[in-house]
Order: C-alpha cells, then structure tokens, then sequence
C-alpha cells in the first residue's frame, strides 16, 4: 500500500466515480495525490527497503539456494512472500552502485 497523501477531490481520476475510502470501489486505484515532493518519494524509498520484513531475507535466501523453486512458486502465483522482481534488481542496483566505489579505491 501507497503511504500517499488521500486527495480532498473525492471524485476518482480514473472512472470518475465517488471515492469515499482510499480506494475506488468501483475500479480500485488508489484515490492520492500523484505529484509528491521530492522529500516524499526519497523516504518512500528508503522505507520500502528497510520494511521489507521476511520478504527480502526469504526471497534471498530461496534466490541463492532455490532459484528454480522459487521461479515454480513465484509463476504458480504465490508472490505476496516474495519481493517483486524488478523492486529486488533495483533495490540490488541501488546497493551494488553505493557500495562499488569504496571497493575501487
Ligand atoms: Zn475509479
């Protein structure tokens, strides 16, 4: 879940339905503000790494000792214990890129 600020406009962007919770009844997207502050979106970042909870030790530890039963699970649907794959190859990026030029010098 998005932790985006909830719009004051209760009228749904994308169906033009009444929203009266955070998510439209009627097509389910999320009824926030889109444009954030750039603050905003750098502790979005932040907290979704480190609230990974199990999902990223687990999705790990089956990735480096399981692949091919993690890719059997993960196509069987079972992908709320797991990570996302592109948000595990950025977060990866993001860690291999801060930590790679301490070990250049
Ligand atoms: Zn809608």
């Amino acid at each position: 879940m998005s932790h985006g600020k909830i719009r004051e406009d209760k009228t749904c962007l994308n169906c033009g339905h009444q929203v009266e919770e955070r998510f439209c009844p009627h097509c389910g997207q999320e009824n926030i503000e889109r444009r954030q502050p750039f603050y905003f979106l750098f502790t979005h970042f932040i907290e979704d790494f480190t609230h990974y909870d199990g999902q990223f030790w687990g999705t790990v530890k089956n990735l480096l000792f399981r692949p091919g039963k993690l890719t059997n699970t993960y196509l069987q649907g079972k992908r709320q214990i797991f990570v996302p794959p592109v948000k595990l190859y950025i977060f990866v990026s993001f860690i291999t890129f801060l930590y790679l030029p301490s070990f250049l010098w």
